[in-house]
């Protein structure tokens, strides 16, 4: 049987099934309601997220936020806006050469298509590598990102992860933050009114 919304997010938010691949106990994080517009679907939380439980509360946040979107705090976290997901909701722990681990393959099997199925967005926004290659299958990253995408038949852009271990893509293509990301601002000011 289909869940309702509320049953899947609290039961997404209470999940522990990779406790022991972990190693530790695992902070699922998401934000959003079945009525949200924007879907963001991104890689998985980092370690500064999950101790504050607030997605994108670090680095990478700040250049999403306040670099590439151009919105306010209170915008990005208006659950009416934006539903912030992952491939997988958890900080996934480091990995033993530097940076952290790939989000565990059961998250986004047990989890996302159950989200996208009963949230009522209006378009979808992808962010990373690694998400990108989820719903693109084989499908050139760099091509996905300068053109317009669509996911269940809804207007889908793919942007960049906006860490700064991403720094040299950025350099590679100065065309992004020149001009692609505003045909993308655009579109999430439309959606939130802005002009
Ligand atoms: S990463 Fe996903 S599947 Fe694993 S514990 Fe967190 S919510 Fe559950």
């Amino acid at each position: 049987m289909k869940k309702d919304f509320e049953t899947l997010r609290n039961a997404l938010l209470s999940c522990q099934n990779c406790q022991k691949l972990f190693g530790f106990e695992p902070h699922p994080v998401v934000q959003g309601t079945s009525q949200s517009k924007i879907f963001q679907i991104s890689q998985a939380p980092s370690k500064t997220v999950h101790v504050t439980h607030k997605p994108f509360n670090d680095l990478s946040g700040k250049r999403l936020i306040h670099e590439w979107y151009q919105i306010s705090s209170a915008e990005f976290y208006n659950p009416d806006y934006f539903y912030i997901t992952s491939m997988a909701n958890c900080f996934p722990g480091k990995a033993p050469g530097g940076g952290d681990r790939k989000p565990p393959k059961i998250c986004a099997q047990t989890w996302l298509e159950g989200q996208m199925d009963l949230v009522n967005n209006q378009i979808y926004i992808v962010i990373g590598r690694y998400a990108a290659d989820y719903f693109f299958p084989k499908r050139r990253f760099d091509e996905l990102v300068f053109t317009d995408q669509k996911i269940r038949g809804k207007k889908a852009f793919i942007l960049p992860h906006p860490s700064p271990l991403n720094m040299k893509w950025f350099h590679d293509h100065l065309e992004f933050e020149q001009s692609r990301i505003k045909t993308i601002r655009a579109a999430v000011y439309q959606i939130l009114g802005k002009n």
